[in-house]
């Protein structure tokens, strides 16, 4: 195919020639006329097209594109396959979009896309029905106008998306939803809804069984251990020869005594729903209280140290906080052996309050270390047994900093010795 522009030069040149010809035969003035007019029809021929173009592009139709004549035909046929290819496209578009919506809306679990700004951009029918939403009235509404629930908003500002959060009676009384928000590249969010009213209820089953069985457990248990101190008391009331097994048996009532407390402080913290305190806790002295419970414990046995930055403090729970991490300097006494070293510190690092425990003692090796914080794992039970464990210990301190949106770090290193870190967002930072 002939380019355009050689086609509108090879134009001119016929025209030229024509009108020299007529020049050379008929004089010059007739050689100009009828350059002018060819000239004149050329740009007039144009013009007609412009507008046919023009028409054409207020109600783009591909059946509607004109031929086109001249350099035109070029034009339109180009325009035609382009069209044709942006259809073809739209056409792909569309069906990978519908595609994509019947997916979407097939998932079981809510989506929900919100904006920078946290308003809602996109959502899913499960979304609509599990959050109470209306993409068509409330399409760019920011979400905490339409999910008023505190925490859900304190959850949301807060930006620690690392583990779900339970969002209780959206839908009805006793519903629940686990939300788990899921930062994008584009700087928008992925919010997934799915709803666990009933895995909620079997595990609300479970905590009550747990509960009333220690519960139950509780009372026997304190009489026959009162017995057995009685009895061992008692001058001669146990021949020696089985006095020993005195001993044992009372070591025994007194580890199933602290298992059962155990099991209902776990229980207690898993069916608190209520968001804990937000009392100003002064580290300082918080740091003092541990430094010394730790001193009683290890006897003299390790050198013990503290280093706390004065100027902040935390928010939150203190019989909470303090129950979490002193036992995580009780693990670390109970786990070195004597003469290691124990180091406590508060600290801020990147606006973070971050409290940590290290120890040079026995350490831990790397398979265990994602399971410590599972009810009952131990990663020697005899030596767990020894030091008085139940193995329970880090899962109460998982629940007790999840409460306070705070997460639990451990690095260790067997036979080296272990950091375990309780670190703590920057909102419940208060600076002195
Ligand atoms: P336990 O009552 O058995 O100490 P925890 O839940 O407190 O239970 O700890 C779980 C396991 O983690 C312990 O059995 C122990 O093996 C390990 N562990 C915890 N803290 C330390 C530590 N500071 N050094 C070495 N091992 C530790």
């Amino acid at each position: 195919m002939i380019d355009i522009r050689w086609k509108a030069a090879l134009f001119i040149c016929a025209l030229s020639i024509v009108s020299v010809f007529l020049w050379l035969i008929s004089g010059l003035l007739t050689g100009l006329v009828i350059f002018t007019l060819g000239l004149l029809c050329y740009l007039i021929n144009h013009i007609y097209w412009i507008h046919q173009l023009n028409s054409w592009l207020k109600t783009p139709d591909l059946s509607e594109v004109p031929e086109g004549s001249g350099l035109w035909e070029d034009v339109y046929s180009s325009l035609l396959k382009y069209e044709r290819k942006n259809t073809l496209k739209q056409t792909e578009l569309n069906s990978a979009l519908e595609r994509f919506e019947i997916v979407a809306n097939a998932i079981p679990d809510g989506l929900v896309i919100l904006s920078a700004a946290n308003t809602i951009e996109w959502c899913t029918s499960h979304a609509e029905y599990q959050l109470g939403l209306n993409l068509s009235t409330d399409k760019n509404l920011p979400i905490v106008n339409l999910l008023r629930s505190s925490h859900f908003i304190a959850y949301l500002y807060n930006e620690v998306y690392d583990e779900p959060f339970k969002l209780k009676n959206i839908r009805s009384m006793d519903s629940t939803l686990e939300i788990s928000l899921i930062p994008l590249a584009t700087k928008q969010k992925l919010l997934i809804s799915r709803d666990v009213t009933q895995i909620e209820k079997v595990d609300a089953m479970r905590r009550d069984f747990i509960a009333n069985v220690s519960h139950e457990l509780r009372t026997p248990l304190t009489v026959v251990g009162g017995f057995i101190e009685t009895l061992s008391d008692m001058e001669g009331a146990i021949p020696s020869s089985i006095s020993s097994y005195f001993g044992m048996m009372q070591d025994q009532t007194t580890r199933m005594r602290r298992l059962i407390e155990d099991l209902l402080t776990l229980s207690h913290i898993e069916s608190n729903t209520q968001a804990p305190d937000d009392n100003p806790i002064n580290m300082s002295m918080l740091m003092n209280m541990l430094l010394n419970d730790a001193n009683a414990l290890s006897q003299g046995k390790h050198q013990i140290s503290a280093q706390t930055n004065p100027h902040f403090d935390l928010s939150g729970a203190v019989d909470e906080l303090q129950s979490a991490l002193g036992n995580l300097v009780s693990n670390a006494i109970r786990y070195t052996p004597e003469g290691g070293e124990i180091k406590i510190s508060w600290q801020l690092r990147d606006n973070q309050g971050i409290f940590s425990v290290t120890d040079n003692g026995i350490g831990i090796d790397q398979q265990h270390i994602h399971r410590l914080t599972e009810r009952f794992y131990r990663v020697d039970r005899g030596r767990s047994r020894e030091t008085g464990g139940t193995g329970l210990g880090l899962s109460i301190v998982k629940h007790l900093l999840t409460r306070h949106q705070a997460k639990l770090e451990i690095t260790s290193e067997l036979s080296v010795g272990s950091t375990f870190s309780a670190i703590f967002p920057k909102a419940r930072m208060i600076q002195k």
